[in-house]
């Protein structure tokens, strides 16, 4: 099987490929050198003279250019950490902040965590000395709840500001206004080479300081005709590109930690079959949640003789540069978050890139010397269906966490908060409808007491509203072991292709009756009482690494719980008391199973279906509530739980009424038989 491609155009570079025979010792370069050979180093000057002369200032330079590790170092040694006071620099990523912390950290000869650190939700990686910040975008809103003025930042860089996530888009207002009062801050807005003008404009016309970009010209080839499978289609190409292509390494776009694993697993196999025939292959993958050691490994230099294929997440579309990238593989899609602001309904989608996307996971192939980026893809569908630009995430997210921490932070006419692009009004009323429904705001659109301590977590409202309840069904030690796992992602289990029944045995060993959540707490308690043993999590198929995530997040719910008074009182064989928890904060996600055997969410009656490996998948409980939903070939909840109907009368009295909860399915459903299943799991 081999892909063909047809070669459409060439995306013209500023350099010419004879100059890059000079940057082949590239990797011989000492630090110094390799900091003064950045686009950014002949303009440290006049961008300095620019900061001192301006409040405000737009910096757009292209990806790998050096905004993100330089202009801090800059900032340092020009003065402005004089007194203690921080430099501050936003990411929309959490791999981002730490990455290039640690990166600063190298090249300034610190250790990471004192002068330099970073700082991400669930992990401070900075202490008392600390004065150049990195942290996500996220945290610094959170700042806000402590320091309303940002006194202790004398420069605040709002990094990466072309992505455009909700975050990002909450702090520009904010920090907007902290600059009106507080004249002695400087702010710097960064980005890529995309919509400086428009940051300009809502910064009352604040000047843009351009860094030339330098970039060898880059050869776009598309796929003859459509591919059905893109992840087969882009580890054949990868294979294809190392036996044909000269040296270079190689970058393959996906979408998530899941199919980055599959895409490892798929190479490495091809690759052992192949055996001595090939060079060899290096086969790396970087995703938000990879631990820190495996994350440096990716900016190692590859040896002679080897090839490294490095398979991210749009991670490393802008904000990860890595040397030595000569081919580029894009798919053409990343995972999104989607939002119904008429049914309230959030879910993760597979979407097609834009095209502003797609050009510039091109451009990561242009850095060394002239590249080549393969998309999988046809020219007419780059042409067609590809949308310019994304629309920011404002648009298309539940706003109940930002409205939540903008209540929390006194600012209560939310219609009239200076956004870059308004969020959709429905949504933003949605938000606060919801926010109502669970407690947190009064019926004049006021925090509760229970809202202000619900802005105490870094969660989103449902999860906090479900910490919170546990004190009254005094279980909050399961509560938060429930918490925990659940953000790290649906990493718990292990599914590796050739031992998938040995997995799923192991799987489900760990079922109980109830549901996913009880399940998780289940594989929590047990390895608990190991001792938290790595063996006994490789015998079960249980990540280690994830439980070690999950144990950390523990540890800091925790002290949150501390910080609101609520005690840490443990109810392990009340699950009833357990699941009314779980529904207190999560009654928006009820459904319920209907005459025709279908789940419909209680409200919109939107159809949805219990995600293959959720251990209620043959139950057919009348009841349930989910986590999140996720879109592949259907609207699957992922992690449910068994309720009861009445329950909800009790835990979210102004939201349902006893009309909602008259039960319509009149009889159990026939028993799926196994090849039914089978050939579900087949398609998420
Ligand atoms: P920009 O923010 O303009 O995209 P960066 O400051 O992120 O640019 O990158 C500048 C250079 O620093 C790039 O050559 C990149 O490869 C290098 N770099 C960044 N982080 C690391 C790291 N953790 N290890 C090694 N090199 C890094
Ligand atoms: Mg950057």
């Amino acid at each position: 099987e081999e892909i063909e491609f047809v070669q459409a155009l060439q995306m013209p570079g500023t350099r010419d490929e004879k100059e890059a025979k000079s940057t082949k010792d590239a990797k011989k370069m000492s630090i110094a050198e390799t900091k003064k050979s950045l686009p950014i180093y002949p303009f440290r000057k006049d961008l300095l003279k620019a900061i001192e002369d301006h409040q405000i200032l737009i910096i757009e330079g292209e990806t790998g250019s050096g905004k993100t590790t330089q202009i801090p170092q800059f900032l340092h040694e020009a003065g402005y950490t004089n007194d203690g006071k921080k430099v501050g620099c936003t990411q929309p990523r959490r791999v981002a902040a730490m990455s290039v912390a640690a990166r600063v950290a190298e090249e300034m000869g610190w250790k990471l965590g004192n002068q330099v650190g970073y700082s991400i939700r669930f992990e401070d990686c900075t202490s008392e000395r600390t004065i150049l910040k990195y942290m996500t975008d996220g945290m610094l809103l959170r700042e806000f709840l402590s320091e309303p003025d940002l006194a202790s930042y004398s420069v605040l860089i709002v990094d990466e500001a072309h992505e455009r996530t909700l975050h990002t888009d909450v702090l520009f207002g904010l920090v907007k206004d902290i600059a009106r009062f507080r004249p002695d801050l400087k702010l710097l807005i960064s980005s890529a080479t995309l919509d400086a003008q428009k940051f300009s404009e809502f910064f009352d016309d604040a000047p843009i300081f351009r860094i030339p970009g330098r970039r060898y010209p880059v050869d776009i080839y598309y796929t003859k005709a459509p591919e059905a499978d893109y992840l087969d289609a882009a580890v054949v190409s990868v294979l294809q590109i190392h036996v044909t292509q000269p040296v270079g390494d190689i970058l393959v776009f996906l979408t998530g930690q899941e199919e980055i694993e599959t895409a490892n697993e798929m190479l490495l196999e091809r690759t052992r079959k192949l055996g001595s025939k090939i060079k060899e292959l290096i086969v790396l993958p970087i995703y938000s949640t990879l631990p820190s050691e495996m994350q440096a490994k990716i900016f190692e230099p590859t040896p002679p003789n080897a090839r490294k294929v490095i398979l991210a997440t749009n991670i490393a579309e802008t904000s990860l540069t890595i040397d030595g990238i000569v081919y580029v593989i894009d798919p053409g899609f990343c995972k999104q978050k989607s939002y119904n602001a008429r049914t309230g309904m959030e879910s993760l989608v597979v979407t097609p890139v834009s095209k502003a996307s797609a050009n510039q996971r091109a451009g990561r192939a242009g850095r060394v010397s002239a590249g080549k980026c393969f998309r999988l893809y046809t020219a007419w569908a780059y042409k067609n269906e590809l949308e310019d630009n994304a629309v920011p995430e404002i648009q298309r997210t539940n706003l109940g966490n930002v409205v939540l921490l903008l209540k929390s932070l006194g600012i209560n006419d939310l219609l009239n908060f200076d956004f870059m692009d308004p969020p959709p009004h429905e949504t933003l009323v949605l938000a606060l409808e919801q926010l109502y429904a669970l407690g947190a705001l009064n019926h004049m659109g006021e925090l509760t007491k229970l809202g202000r301590r619900m802005a105490e977590f870094p969660v989103d409202p449902m999860m906090s509203k479900m910490i919170l309840a546990s004190e009254k069904y005094k279980c909050a030690k399961e509560i938060i072991t429930i918490g925990a796992m659940l953000s790290v992602n649906n990493a718990i289990f292990y599914r590796p292709k050739d031992k998938i029944v040995h997995a799923d045995t192991a799987r489900h060993n760990f079922f109980v009756p109830g549901g996913d959540h009880l399940t998780l707490l289940n594989v929590y308690n047990q390895w608990e009482e190991t001792e938290f043993s790595t063996q006994w999590c490789y015998e079960n198929y249980i990540q280690h690494r994830s439980m070690k995530r999950a144990r950390d997040v523990r540890d800091q719910l925790e002290g949150l719980l501390e910080r609101v008074e609520i005690e840490v009182t443990s109810n392990p064989s009340d699950t009833v008391a357990i699941r009314k928890a779980i529904t207190a904060g999560y009654f928006y996600h009820t459904v319920h199973l209907t005459k025709g055997g279908q789940y419909k969410t209680v409200k919109s009656h939107q159809t949805v279906m219990v995600h293959p490996n959720s251990c209620l998948f043959d139950e057919h409980p009348r009841w349930l509530v989910y986590h999140e939903l996720v879109f592949t070939t259907k609207e699957f909840m992922r992690q449910v739980i068994e309720i009861e109907n009445l329950w909800l009368l009790e835990v979210a009295p102004h939201y349902y009424k006893a009309k909602d909860l008259e039960d319509g399915s009149d009889k159990k459903m026939p028993k799926k038989i196994g090849k039914a299943k089978e050939e579900l799991s087949r398609t998420y």
